[in-house]
């Protein structure tokens, strides 16, 4: 018999080309998940790539279809596609209308969604994701590295981005070495995923407070792997995606070339604006980078990155060496 595993493969591929077949084969889906999509600026060939799909409005649209493709009440609850209230003989659809962003393994199968709202309705969450599963692990996945590894390894570089749309307008705009983490922190097992590729990333978080916050995170954590990292930040209420929708390719790849900073420089930068002249602010701001450089597990790595902050805040680098002991007792 199939293992449970194997049936929750299946009915993720099932639920796929159903929430494909909503939306280009149904009047609701076309009239309103078409649309959306192409009014975003997305082409035909980009949405038939990424596998885009929609969810229909009706309650129980997909659970009504997985039951009469025989699925029991039991996988389509495990596969998280469906909810069945206790007590009720009927299930509800966890997606409903929404526009559908299959997740891919590494491999290309279809281990979850995501799915976006299309009214701006403050009550409702903006983007809603499968839950953990026996086949999705939120935290060993990164969106779209089935159709961004050849590029990673190719051009050895991976750029990491915070959104699904992000990952998709880049690719439409001809830069395909691109992942997300869509919406997580980023965890040591993607850094993994990446690391198989490449060791070299750029991180493009979102010109806001919010993607600072989470280019803070994800530095130490990349750096803590080993990886050697970039950051380039957007102009503010600019993402990726947005930013790569206004500007050619030639003129996206020149404005990440052009901007991108070690971490050394980003978090200076964003640091002393907060700290101003004030020395207490400014003594923590230096010692917020020396606890990124204590992550580098690689010494000498570790005392270039030292000597650079060093030469830049003009301090001694046996003070700096100091402070980077402190911290790493700290971290221990
Ligand atoms: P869009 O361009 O469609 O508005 P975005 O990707 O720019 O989306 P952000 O608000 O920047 O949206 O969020 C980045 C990512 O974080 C999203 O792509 C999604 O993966 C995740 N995310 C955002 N909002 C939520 C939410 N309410 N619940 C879960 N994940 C979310
Ligand atoms: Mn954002
Ligand atoms: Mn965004
Ligand atoms: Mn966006």
């Amino acid at each position: 018999a199939q293992s449970e595993r194997d049936q929750l493969y299946k009915i993720h591929e099932v639920a796929q080309s159903f929430f494909q077949e909503q939306l280009h084969e149904t009047e609701e889906g076309r009239l309103i998940g078409l649309s959306y999509f192409k009014e975003r600026g997305l082409p035909d060939d980009i949405i038939r790539k990424f596998q885009l799909g929609y969810s229909p409005e009706k309650k129980n649209a997909f659970t009504e279809y997985a039951l009469e493709k025989g699925y029991s009440k039991e996988i389509i609850e495990k596969s998280g596609l469906s909810v069945f209230p206790e007590n009720a003989s009927y299930g509800i659809d966890r997606f409903r209308e929404r526009v559908i962003f299959p997740i891919h393994s590494f491999s290309g199968r279809v281990l979850g969604f995501g799915g976006r709202i299309l009214k701006n309705n403050a009550k409702a969450a903006k983007y809603l994701n499968s839950p953990e599963t026996e086949i999705y692990h939120k935290s060993n996945v990164l969106y779209g590295l089935n159709f961004s590894k050849q590029a990673i390894s190719k051009q050895n570089l991976c750029l990491l981005v915070e959104g699904y749309m992000d990952v998709i307008a880049l690719h439409q705009n001809g830069i395909q070495n691109v992942v997300s983490s869509s919406g997580t922190a980023l965890t040591t097992e993607q850094i993994k995923l990446i690391k198989r590729l490449t060791e070299n990333v750029t991180i493009l978080f979102d010109g806001d407070a919010a993607g600072i916050k989470a280019s803070f995170r994800s530095i130490d954590m990349l750096l803590s792997e080993g990886m050697n990292i970039r950051i380039v930040l957007f102009p503010d209420g600019d993402d990726p995606d947005s930013f790569s929708g206004k500007h050619p390719q030639e003129y996206v790849e020149q404005y990440i070339a052009e901007q991108a900073r070690d971490f050394i420089d980003f978090k200076a930068e964003v640091l002393l604006q907060e700290a101003n002249t004030d020395p207490i602010r400014k003594g923590e701001a230096i010692r917020d980078i020396v606890k990124s450089v204590a992550c580098v597990p690689n010494a000498l790595k570790q005392e270039i990155y030292l000597k650079e902050v060093s030469s830049r805040f003009g301090l001694s680098e046996q003070s700096l060496f100091n402070e980077l002991g402190l911290q790493k007792q700290v971290q221990q």
